[in-house]
C-alpha cells in the first residue's frame, strides 16, 4: 500500500478527524508480521539519508504534531534509529522564552531548519502557534487566523531553498489517550513523563480537534503536506511513517557528488604503496 497517497491531505480539502480510523493497521495482523517491511524500510531511510548528507544539496524537515501521548518521541527514536546522527538534528518546541516569545512566532522554528544535507525533526512545531495558542486563546483571533498564511509562506521559502517538508499528525483516539496515560501512571520509569498539562488539555478535546482540522485543512499543500497517521498501533505508525520519509527522498532522484580526486590515480597510488610494505 502506498501510504504517501492514502494518509496524505489533499491541498484544499476539508479535513474531519472523526471519519478516520486511528486503529488503522492496513492487511497486518500484528507488529511481528510488519516486522520485515518495517526492516526493510529501516534499511532504505539508512541509505537515503547517507546518499542526502553525501549530496548536500538539499535538507528534509520533518514536523510531528499530536496529542499528549499521541507517540512523537518514540516516533523520533524510530525514524532517528535508522539514521546516521551526524546528518540530522531533532528540536523540541516548548512554551516560548521571554526572547523566543520577544520575536515574531516564526523566528525561533526558522533558526532551527536543516542545513543542506541534513534531516531536521521537528517534536512540535510552527503549528503549535495554531494550536494550543488559538485553544487557550493566547493571541487574538484577527493574530492567529493570518498564521495560516504566514505559515504556507514560510514553507514555500523553505520549499524554494530546497528543505522538502513532510508533516505527520499521529492520530490517537480518546480511549488509546487514556490507555497511554495510565501505562505511565503504572510505570516509575515514565512517571518523569507525566506533566499536569496532559491532563489539563483532555478535557479541551473537542477545540484541540477543531484546531488540528483547521490546520490540516489550511496547511495541507503541494509543497508541504499534511499526512495523517493512524497511530493507535505504535508499530504501524512507524512503517507507515519510514514508508513515507523513504519514498518521498527516493523520489528526489539525489546523486553522489563526482569525486574531487582521480579515482585511477589513487587507485595506482595505493598498489605502489601496498607493493612497498610487503
Ligand atoms: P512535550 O509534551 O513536547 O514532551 P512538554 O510536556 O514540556 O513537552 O510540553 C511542551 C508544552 O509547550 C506543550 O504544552 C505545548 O503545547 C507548549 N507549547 C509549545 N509551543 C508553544 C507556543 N508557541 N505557545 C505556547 N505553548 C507552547
Amino acid at each position: 500500500m502506498d501510504y504517501s497517497k492514502q494518509f496524505r491531505v489533499t491541498p484544499g480539502s476539508k479535513v474531519d478527524l472523526s471519519q478516520i480510523d486511528a486503529g488503522f493497521k492496513d492487511q497486518h495482523e500484528s507488529h511481528a508480521h510488519a516486522l520485515p517491511e518495517i526492516e526493510a524500510y529501516e534499511q532504505k531511510l539508512q541509505e537515503l539519508q547517507y546518499l542526502m548528507y553525501a549530496e548536500g544539496k538539499r535538507s528534509l524537515l520533518i514536523c510531528l504534531q499530536g496529542r499528549d501521548a499521541a507517540g512523537k518521541d518514540g516516533t523520533i527514536k524510530h525514524v532517528l534509529g535508522a539514521m546516521n546522527p551526524q546528518g540530522c538534528t531533532v528540536s523540541g518546541f516548548k512554551v516560548p522564552t521571554k526572547t523566543e516569545a520577544a520575536h515574531d512566532f516564526l523566528w525561533r522554528y526558522h533558526r532551527a531548519t536543516p542545513e543542506k544535507g541534513q534531516v531536521a525533526i521537528f517534536n512540535r512545531s510552527h503549528y503549535e502557534d495554531v494550536l494550543v495558542v488559538r485553544v487557550h486563546n493566547l493571541v487574538p483571533e484577527d493574530v492567529w487566523s493570518k498564521r495560516y498564511d504566514h505559515i504556507n509562506h514560510f514553507e514555500q521559502l523553505l520549499h524554494d531553498t530546497d528543505t522538502h517538508i513532510l508533516k505527520f499528525y499521529l492520530h490517537i483516539d480518546g480511549e488509546e489517550q487514556l490507555k497511554r496515560f495510565k501505562q505511565r501512571i503504572d510505570d516509575p520509569t515514565r512517571h518523569w513523563k507525566i506533566s499536569d498539562g496532559d491532563y489539563a488539555e483532555r478535557p479541551l478535546w473537542n477545540e484541540y480537534t477543531q484546531a488540528f482540522e483547521a490546520a490540516l485543512s489550511n496547511c495541507s499543500t503541494e509543497h508541504a503536506p499534511w499526512f495523517i497517521i493512524p497511530s493507535n498501533h505504535k508499530w504501524f505508525r512507524n512503517l507507515a511513517i519510514s514508508q513515507i520519509v523513504a519514498e518521498t527522498l527516493k523520489t528526489l532522484n539525489m546523486q553522489f557528488p563526482e569525486p574531487t580526486v582521480d579515482i585511477n590515480e589513487i587507485k595506482q597510488k595505493y598498489h605502489q604503496m601496498a607493493e612497498e610494505s610487503k
